[in-house]
């Protein structure tokens, strides 16, 4: 018998693995710096509900902030 696959990915939060369609996926926005290599503004951190937007992705599940 096979079993089907269900992809999963880790949640950052609880670091669960858990089913992909069960998490939001959350992106980090590259953080601003200036000539020096010195951060001057961090990141968003922003909700990705079509999961299309460029950066750095994450997946965290429904139940967190
Ligand atoms: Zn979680």
């Amino acid at each position: 018998m096979k079993q089907k696959k269900i992809p999963l990915r880790k949640c950052t939060g609880c670091n669960e693995m858990k089913p992909k369609k069960e998490l939001i996926r959350i992106v980090k926005l590259p953080d601003a710096v200036d000539e020096n290599g010195e951060i001057t503004a961090k990141g968003n951190i922003e909700l990705d509900f079509t999961g299309k937007k460029p950066g750095r992705g994450a997946y965290i599940c429904n139940c967190e902030e």
